[in-house]
């Protein structure tokens, strides 16, 4: 049976399933995500965008970088989900807008190069400067 991921903002306003299997998950220390979330690094899971709706709600969205949006809460101000732009087949979620956030566990960090100093992480997770393609 196909596992099914719901997840909603803060205040209940939106709410939203995913269903399928996880891909690409990451935390993610990149500026953007961290000025967006004002949190020090923000937690990702990328689905296929045909399994995923809003059950509840209409999410505000917010163009992030010429490449991407955003949706998120506009009463309560979660930040739910991250488009490409030129990948409208996959969208990513917040794993921490989950109702079970244990339930997708984070492979690696990106950003790092970006990382705030007072985080300290011991989780032993494979590190990239930027992007997948550059390790650090
Ligand atoms: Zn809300
Ligand atoms: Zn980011």
């Amino acid at each position: 049976m196909e596992q099914t991921y719901a997840g909603g903002c803060l205040c209940g306003a939106i709410r939203y399933v995913a269903r399928g299997t996880p891909s690409n998950q990451t935390h993610c220390h990149c500026e953007t995500c961290r000025r967006a979330s004002g949190a020090p690094f923000v937690s990702w899971a990328t689905f296929p965008n045909a399994q995923f709706s809003f059950t509840a709600g209409q999410p505000s969205r917010y163009d992030s970088s010429v490449r991407a949006f955003r949706q998120f809460c506009a009463r309560c101000g979660t930040q739910l989900t991250f488009q490409l732009n030129g990948a409208p087949e996959t969208i990513d979620i917040t794993l921490a807008s989950l109702d079970q956030p244990a339930s997708v566990v984070p492979v690696d960090h990106i950003w790092t190069k970006r990382q705030i100093p007072w985080v300290k992480l011991a989780d032993g997770l494979p590190r990239f400067e930027t992007d997948r393609k550059t390790q650090s």
